[in-house]
């Protein structure tokens, strides 16, 4: 008899840890996974599926404006946002159903219960005290936002969690940070109609994109109306009446009626028994792996969030799949971290593979193609859009190192260039391709003339 209860216990039923679940079982392991609140993690319940929900209801106001153009009579439309959120929500419950449903036809026991370690081979179950003695324990169990920096009265902020709840949409929102989450939102209340303050330490946002589309960001967003105020935070929140003011670093005053913090988030490890099996966690709390997701103890394995390498759904799924491979499927699997397309849902979209233009200077010799334009929809509609696209190109070797690009449609054009980019395309390859017309994505294997060139003998 096995001195294991089972082979695999998964601690998180999230992106990464229910492929891990899935693809292990599917390989003839006996595996148990824990999760403390709903089945399908962060993603399915308060990220990525709700978000894009509420990008797409966002975005139905610049529809109707740019409609008459075209010559429809649009009435002046409403908004309910309860309609919106009940039917979000029936979406997501019909969702983590589906989650439920796959583990359980791939053979996976599912304990509704927050988890914790007591050594390496050993996991509460924290609802029942009961201990399961597992071959292998994956921590899977991602992160959570942060309402940072602590200030005066910022309790009375909402974090990205709370925002798939408000009872109602806020007429005035200031929203805090300038990253993915804190640019998806703004551009989520502003297509709704609330007046939206932006406010980011930095003097752009997104920082680590491409300098071009973090400049062309900001002008969208400064044209949609949405206040951008940079190189400032927040020092308190006050209540007044139903209202809430933001005292800021400059000395203005701001009332608003939600304050969303959006400053970042911290991997799930407190309290989770990590140092019982001798792991230590790093200054952000993330758990550190080797290649193969593994920890310092041999027995236990991390992937996702909680291991704070790419926070993205797609890569904690290759994470959690490649770790079964490895340790279940007899198939060593590494991912490659080096190369991850990412979209931002903020309006107009982003879209990015590879390196930035001041990142590949670093490593050498760049040309860079570059070109801004009305897109065709404009023309008729009025509207004041740009497209923005960049190639970044090795300049010794033709190889695209980078694509960037903000406009309508930009994550689904870099799902696709990000395979050209991935097999190590030229720019050569890039310009055999037949352009399809008319598009927006026509222009990346059209641009032909050079916006900078640096010869290898102007380098350094
Ligand atoms: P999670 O999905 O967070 O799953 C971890 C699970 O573990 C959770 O369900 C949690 O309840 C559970 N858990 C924690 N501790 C325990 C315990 N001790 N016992 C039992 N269960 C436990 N990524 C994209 O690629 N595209 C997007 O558009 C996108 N949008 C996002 C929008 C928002 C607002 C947020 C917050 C994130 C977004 N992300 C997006 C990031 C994405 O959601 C995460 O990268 C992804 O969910 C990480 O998966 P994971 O498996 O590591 O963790
Ligand atoms: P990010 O790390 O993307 O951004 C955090 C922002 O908060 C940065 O602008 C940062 O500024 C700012 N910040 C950090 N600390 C402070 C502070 N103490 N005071 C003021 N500002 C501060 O985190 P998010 O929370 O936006 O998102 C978390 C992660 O989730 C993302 O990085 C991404 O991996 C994932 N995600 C992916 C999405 C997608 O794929 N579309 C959508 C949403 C989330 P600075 O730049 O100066 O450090």
């Amino acid at each position: 008899m096995s001195a294991f209860d089972v082979d695999l216990f998964v601690i998180g039923g999230g992106s990464g840890g229910v492929r891990a679940a899935r693809i292990a079982a599917g390989y003839g392991a006996r595996v148990m996974l824990a999760e403390e609140y709903r089945m399908g993690g962060t993603c399915v319940i308060r990220g990525c599926v709700p978000k894009k929900l509420l990008v797409y209801a966002s975005r139905f106001s610049g529809e109707f404006e740019e409609a008459a153009g075209f010559g429809w009579n649009v009435p002046t439309p409403s908004f309910d946002w309860a309609t919106l959120i009940r039917n979000k929500d029936a979406e997501i419950a019909r969702l983590e159903g589906v989650y439920r449903k796959s583990l359980v036809a791939a053979g996976v026991e599912i304990v509704d219960s927050r988890a914790v370690i007591e050594d390496a081979h050993t996991v509460r179950i924290v609802e029942t005290g009961s201990r399961v003695r597992a071959r292998i324990i994956l921590v899977a169990v991602g992160a959570h936002p942060t309402l940072e920096p602590r200030i005066p009265g910022g309790e009375l902020g909402i974090t990205s969690n709370e925002v798939f709840h408000l009872e109602r949409l806020p007429e005035r929102i200031l929203v805090v940070g300038g990253g993915y989450i804190a640019v998806e939102f703004a551009g989520v209340f502003a297509g709704l109609g609330s007046r939206v303050t932006l406010l980011h330490r930095g003097d752009k946002l997104l920082r680590g994109f491409d300098e071009d589309i973090r400049d062309a960001l900001g002008e969208a967003y400064g044209r949609r109306g949405i206040d951008l105020r940079l190189r400032r935070t927040v020092e308190r929140l006050d209540r007044h009446g139903g209202a809430i003011r933001a005292t800021l670093s400059d000395g203005s005053v701001l009332e608003v009626d939600e304050v969303l913090v959006a400053t970042g988030r911290r991997p799930n490890t407190a309290g989770l028994g990590l140092e019982a099996a001798g792991i230590e966690v790093d200054r952000a709390g993330a758990i550190p792996v080797d290649g193969y997701s593994q920890t310092i103890t041999p027995s236990i394995y991390a992937v996702g969030d909680v291991t704070n390498r790419a926070n993205l759904t797609p890569v904690a799924i290759r994470e959690g799949h490649a770790f079964a491979d490895t340790v279940f499927g007899n198939k060593p699997a590494m991912v490659d971290h080096s190369l991850i397309p990412t979209a931002v849902f903020s309006t107009p979209e982003i879209g990015v593979i590879g390196l930035s233009e001041a990142a590949a200077r670093l490593r050498g010799p760049v040309t860079i193609y570059k070109t801004s334009f009305r897109p065709m929809k404009a023309t008729l509609s009025g509207h004041d859009d740009r497209v923005l696209m960049k190639l970044v190109v090795d300049g010794e070797t033709d190889k695209v190192l980078g694509v960037h690009i903000l406009g309508e449609g930009a994550g689904e054009i870099i799902q696709a260039v990000g395979i050209a980019v991935t097999m190590g395309a030229t720019k050569a390859d890039f310009d055999r391709t037949i352009a399809v017309h008319p598009t927006a994505a026509e222009e990346l294997v059209t641009m032909r003339t050079p916006f900078v060139v640096k010869h290898p003998q102007a380098v350094g």
